[in-house]
């Protein structure tokens, strides 16, 4: 697995897709290919009220990648020092196998290059110190980036923050 995490709070997500404008400005990608998709769940009743939730989909850089697997030109690639999965634009013969395997549908075709593409969690920016395009410009900040040796930490602070929010207002409205 890559060693880096791309987690969604649906609770927050507003399905503004600004994430995937921002993930095609930055790539250059024209009509067609998305390589971060926000899916539409329901409606659904809730309580008497319509409620839909939005599910965001990048790449989920699999340990084992079943893109890289078929990949008859060795266009696919996972780097050693973090697993981050790409594809070498170079390399691609257009075969559409990546397509076929990836049972995520994060391989996506590019009409304008004949060619695969796929989120590489933005690796350019990663190495430049910078998270990926659509959590940079996320509305609500509800994409998370980071290592994943650190998310079990980042997520007891959040937990915490909140089991103490709810101490400190009871304590104030208590008689
Ligand atoms: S494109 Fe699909 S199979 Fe390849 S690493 Fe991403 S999620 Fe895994
Ligand atoms: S479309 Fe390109 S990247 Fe995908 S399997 Fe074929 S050669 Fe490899
Ligand atoms: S930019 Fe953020 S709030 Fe808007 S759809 Fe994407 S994940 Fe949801």
């Amino acid at each position: 697995m890559s060693k880096y995490y791309l987690l969604q709070d649906s609770e927050r997500c507003i399905g503004c897709l600004a994430c995937e404008v921002h993930c095609k400005t930055n790539k250059g990608l024209g009509v067609g290919p998305a390589l971060c998709k926000n899916t539409w769940v329901g409606p659904v009743d809730v309580k008497g009220l319509p409620r839909v939730r939005f599910v965001f989909m990048p790449c989920f850089h699999c340990e084992e990648p079943w893109c890289f697997k078929v990949c008859p030109s060795g266009a696919i690639k996972k780097r050693a020092s973090d697993g981050i999965v790409y594809i070498e634009p170079a390399l691609c013969i257009g075969c559409k196998s990546c397509i076929t395997a990836c049972p995520w549908g994060s391989c996506q075709w590019d009409p304008v290059t004949q060619k695969a593409v796929k989120c590489d969690y933005c690796k350019d920016r990663v190495d430049a110190g910078l998270k990926p395009a659509c959590v940079t410009k996320c509305l609500t900040q509800c994409l998370e980036f980071g290592e994943a040796v650190k998310l079990p930490d980042y997520r007891r602070d959040r937990f915490a923050k909140l089991v103490a929010e709810h101490a400190f207002s009871t304590e104030t409205t208590s008689p």
